[in-house]
């Protein structure tokens, strides 16, 4: 029964005790399924830090 969360960044579900890297971004705890995810969030918190985005695609972007 473990809980489970969405990788930002590859948008994975994991479960946060296999989480590799977590990050408290505005107030949420964020957790990451690898080292690399952990990274990329942190070295672009704004591409990834909308929850409301959950294609995983790129569509939208383009305004920052
Ligand atoms: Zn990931």
């Amino acid at each position: 029964m473990a809980d489970t969360v969405k990788d930002p960044v590859c948008g994975m579900d994991i479960r946060i005790e296999d989480a590799a890297a977590t990050e408290v971004h505005e107030g949420r705890t964020l957790h990451f399924c690898s080292k690399g995810c952990h990274q990329a969030f942190v070295g672009d918190p704004h591409r990834y830090g909308h929850p409301g985005t959950e294609h995983g695609g790129h569509e939208g972007h383009g305004h920052h």
